[in-house]
């Protein structure tokens, strides 16, 4: 096991997320750092919004799978 240290590793700028949408299911990867609302490609809900910077997932209509890289 690593030690916890408070200082931690730079991460990536940027990585990818596997989201689920809650309103029909599809999967799909979306950019952390979209500055643009990411939309679910089947039902269109909104699965993300921007934050300057950095995509928060909107909770109510997308569930995060998984975090890529
Ligand atoms: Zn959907």
């Amino acid at each position: 096991m690593v030690k916890k240290r408070k200082i931690l590793i730079p991460e990536p700028k940027s990585r990818f997320i596997r989201v689920r949408c809650k309103k029909c299911g599809n999967e799909q990867v979306i950019f952390d750092h979209a500055t643009i609302p990411v939309k679910c490609l089947v039902c269109g809900a909104q699965l993300t919004k921007p934050t300057g910077g950095k995509a928060q997932i909107i909770e109510e209509n997308a569930e995060v799978l998984k975090i890529l890289g």
